[in-house]
C-alpha cells in the first residue's frame, strides 16, 4: 500500500496516480483524521482512494497522533496561513489560518505531560498568528505560559513565526519563564526590502531589524535562527549584499539557506528576471560560508559556560552522549554515568563547532524526568 499525503498530495491530486501508478492513495493534510477509513477502503479492495477535501472544522481532531520520540511531543495548534508570499504554496495547499481552541491544547499537553513527555513543540507555518477560536481568546504569549505551566511539562518549544506577528509581548514571556526555551525560529528569507516586497513577505528590512533588537534586548538571551533563500528572481548582486549584511547584522545561531526554485502555481512563477543556476549556486555558497563563520564566532563564546541538556542519545564512541540546550544547540558531551535518555543533565561547554557544541557534565540538570511535579516559571 502506497500513499502520498501533505502539502503536495493536496496540490497534485488525482494527477499524482497517472505519474506513478504504483500509488493507491492520494491525501492531503486536512483528511488525516479519514486515513483510518481510507485506509479500510484499500483493504476492501479499492485501488484508488483519495482524501483531498479542504474540510477547515475537523484538521486537529485526530484521535491518535504517533509520536516517536518518548519526551518530546509535536503538536499543531494552527493550520494553514492567511499570508500570500509569492513563492509559497501553502496558502493553496493548507487554505486558510484554522487555530484550535486554548482548552482543547492545554488538555493534550496535561495529557502528554500524564504519560511522560517533558517537551513539547508547538506548530503552525505561522504559529505566533494563533488567535483561540473560543471565548477565552488566549494570545499566543498566554498559550505559551499555560503550556510551560502545565505540571511535568519543562520545555515548550515553538516554531515557525512570522515577522509580522512577531510581538513584545512574545520576548516578554520568554524572559519570564524559564520552561519557554531561549529559541526563536524568525525566517527572513532575503535582506534586501525591494526582494521582501517582491517576495510579498509584508515587513521591511528596518522592520525585521526592530524585531531582532527586541530579542536582544531580552534579559535572557535568545537564540535566533532563520530562513534564507538566494537567487529569487530579479535579486540583484546589491540585493544580494544586503542579506549578508543582514546575516552579519543578526549574527544568527542558525540558518537554513536555500536556492529560489518556481512553485507551481506561485505568483513568483511569472515573475522575470531569473537567476541562472550557477549564480544561485555561487550565492548560496557564499552565504552558506559566512553564515558557518558566524556560528562557529557565536559558539566559541558560549565555551566555559554550562547549560541544561535533553539527553537524547549514547554515541557509539564510549561515555559519549548527545542532547539539546533550551536554545536548541547540538551538544555532544562526555559523561562517565550511564545516563538515561529523556534525562535532564548540566553540561559545561569545553569546545564549539559552526553546528554543535562539545561538552562534559557536571551535575543534574534539577529535578529529573519521572518527578511528577516540576514546577516551571513559578
Ligand atoms: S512562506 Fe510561510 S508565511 Fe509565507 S505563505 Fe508560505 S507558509 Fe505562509
Amino acid at each position: 500500500m502506497i500513499g502520498v499525503l501533505g502539502c503536495l498530495a493536496q496540490q497534485e491530486g488525482e494527477g499524482i496516480f497517472a505519474r506513478a501508478p504504483w500509488v493507491s492513495l492520494v491525501c492531503g493534510s486536512a483528511s488525516y483524521r479519514k486515513l483510518p477509513e481510507l485506509i479500510a477502503q484499500l483493504e476492501a479492495g479499492n485501488r484508488r482512494v483519495t482524501g483531498l477535501d479542504t474540510d477547515t472544522d475537523e484538521t486537529f481532531e485526530t484521535e491518535v497522533t504517533r509520536r516517536d520520540n518518548p519526551w518530546r511531543a509535536y503538536l499543531t495548534i494552527i493550520e494553514g496561513c492567511d499570508k500570500a508570499c509569492s513563492y509559497c504554496v501553502v496558502p493553496f495547499t493548507r487554505g486558510p489560518e484554522r487555530s484550535r481552541t486554548s482548552a482543547s491544547i492545554l488538555e493534550e499537553v496535561r495529557h502528554l505531560a500524564d504519560v511522560g513527555y517533558t517537551e513539547v513543540q508547538l506548530l503552525g507555518q505561522t504559529v505566533n498568528s494563533y488567535t483561540d477560536p473560543s471565548a477565552r481568546k488566549m494570545r499566543f504569549s498566554e498559550l505559551l505560559v499555560a503550556v510551560a505551566e502545565v505540571p511535568g511539562i519543562r520545555r515548550v518549544r515553538f516554531t515557525t513565526s512570522h515577522p509580522r506577528d512577531f510581538g513584545e509581548d512574545i520576548v516578554e514571556a520568554i524572559e519570564s519563564v524559564p520552561g519557554i526555551c531561549d529559541h526563536v525560529h524568525l525566517p527572513v528569507q532575503s535582506g534586501s526590502t525591494r526582494v521582501l516586497r517582491a517576495m510579498a513577505r509584508t515587513y521591511s528590512r528596518e522592520e525585521y531589524l526592530e524585531k531582532i533588537a527586541m530579542m536582544r534586548a531580552a534579559k535572557r538571551e535568545i537564540s535566533i535562527t532563520t530562513d534564507l533563500i538566494v537567487g529569487f528572481p530579479g535579486e540583484t548582486e546589491k540585493d544580494f549584499e544586503e542579506t549578508l549584511s543582514l546575516t552579519d547584522a543578526v549574527q544568527y545561531d542558525g540558518a537554513f539557506c536555500f536556492k529560489y526554485s518556481p512553485r507551481p502555481n506561485t505568483p513568483s512563477l511569472k515573475m522575470e528576471d531569473a537567476i541562472p543556476e550557477e549564480e544561485k549556486s555561487r550565492r548560496l555558497a557564499l552565504l552558506l560560508e559566512r553564515q558557518r563563520e558566524i556560528q562557529r564566532a557565536r559558539n566559541e563564546r558560549l565555551v566555559g559556560q554550562a547549560f541544561e541538556v535533553m539527553v537524547e542519545g549514547k554515541s557509539r564512541r564510549e561515555n559519549q552522549w548527545s542532547g539539546h540546550t533550551s536554545s536548541n544547540k547540538v551538544m555532544n558531551f562526555a559523561s562517565q554515568r550511564e545516563e538515561s535518555l529523556g534525562d535532564y543533565v548540566r553540561v559545561r561547554v569545553t569546545g564549539a563547532l559552526p553546528n554543535s557544541l562539545v561538552g562534559e557534565r557536571i551535575g543534574h540538570g534539577g529535578a529529573e524526568l519521572g518527578e511528577a511535579e516540576v514546577q516551571i516559571g513559578k
